[in-house]
């Protein structure tokens, strides 16, 4: 995984610099919200597939009152799902053990995550193809303003990007609890207490929007628009958790200026809280940025190290459930023929007397 060059970090830089004199980036936040929303208005009328792969206007979102229904559900709506099916294939139709196998992804995230997710565990249970694209695609990172415990940053574009660059919004749960603090060393307790402890995010690109932020509304992790429409052909396993803006933004957080930055926003709200929103400077901006760009050009700051046992072992625990209910169906199906030709047998063996009614009862208790 190559480092930089001096050339993309330059190019990261400058473009930064031309969006910050534009101006009005914060406008630029709420508009992508609105046309976001507004898409999400279609997709909620998009065109699904018939069994002849014809177009037909319906719409294709799973809502939770269907997934809520489980065994219940019935399957009269035809919606289609990738779950079990590999990269390429055509997505196959929804049936009801898929129905209970996304009940199942919902109830282990439900469980896992109830207010906030730490740093650690979006970066440990991240896929590994977001971490390698925020380490080489994302080169800056800077906050532009801050309200209460919510901040507002924004990343340098990535190379395939339409739009020129993301914003991500990212609340500390413990931010008012830190401001309130009585202890002589709050400040120093940034570290523990933000960069350490449970946040909530959300980010404006289409990754976050498609594949993520379903999860992170159910995970009670997620910031701004909910979305219950159930992934089922982008990420029927729900898994992963962050793209890679907000990987590279929470990676940031925990670097020596993210720390610092956040020491000197506690120390703001505890000499005066207003709750207005606080605006970083273009010069305080600036100077972050010329901080990252010479960071990296001495390889100084690190890269966001993928933790791929753990994302493995969550991929396989989510996995398991979903394949145990497939196979169970399965096997079940498959010992059906051999059990009719025992039951057969058994009865045979009592009608001529070679066994006992007890002993035939005694067999046939493992077909009940
Ligand atoms: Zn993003």
């Amino acid at each position: 995984m190559a480092n930089p060059t001096p050339d993309q970090l330059q190019q990261a830089h400058k473009q930064m610099r031309e969006a910050l004199q534009k101006g009005g980036l914060r406008r630029d936040l709420q508009g992508r919200r609105s046309a976001d929303s507004k898409q999400r208005g279609q997709a909620d009328k998009e065109f699904n597939f018939d069994e002849f792969g014809r177009k037909i206007p319906k719409p294709t979102f799973l809502r939770p009152e269907n997934i809520e229904k489980g065994e219940n559900y019935d399957v009269e709506r035809v919606l289609y799902t990738t779950l079990g099916q590999q990269k390429g294939d055509v997505p196959r139709k929804i049936t009801r053990e898929d129905i209970m196998a996304f009940k199942d992804n919902i109830d282990l995230l439900r469980e896992q995550y109830s207010t906030g997710i730490t740093i650690q565990n979006i970066i440990n249970l991240s896929h590994a193809d977001d971490i390698d694209r925020a380490n080489e695609q994302i080169h800056l990172v800077v906050p532009l303003s801050r309200k209460d415990s919510l901040v507002h940053l924004m990343t340098s574009a990535g190379p395939h990007s339409k739009v020129t660059n993301d914003h991500i919004e990212i609340e500390f749960s413990s931010f008012s609890a830190l401001i309130s603090s009585t202890g002589q060393n709050a400040v120093n307790q940034v570290k523990r207490w933000l960069a350490g402890g449970k946040i909530k995010f959300e980010c404006d690109c289409e990754r976050h929007t498609f594949w993520y932020r379903y999860m992170a509304t159910i995970g009670g992790y997620g910031l701004g628009r909910k979305e219950n429409g159930y992934p089922k052909l982008r990420n029927p396993l729900l898994s992963g958790v962050a793209c890679k803006h907000v990987l590279k933004t929470v990676y940031w957080i925990q670097s020596p200026s993210g720390i610092e930055y956040l020491k000197k926003e506690v120390q703001k709200d505890r000499t005066r809280q207003l709750s207005v929103r606080k605006k970083q400077t273009d010069r305080q901006i600036l100077a972050e940025l010329d901080q990252q760009v010479s960071a990296a050009n001495k390889e100084t700051d690190g890269k966001i190290q993928p933790n791929i046992r753990k994302a493995e072992q969550e991929m396989i625990r989510r996995a398991a459930k979903v394949a145990k209910k497939h196979f169970a169906k399965q096997q079940k199906m498959e010992r059906q023929p051999q059990d009719a030709l025992d039951r057969n047998k058994y009865a045979e063996w009592r009608n001529s007397g070679i066994v006992t009614d007890e002993v035939f009862q005694e067999l046939m208790r493992r077909f009940k």
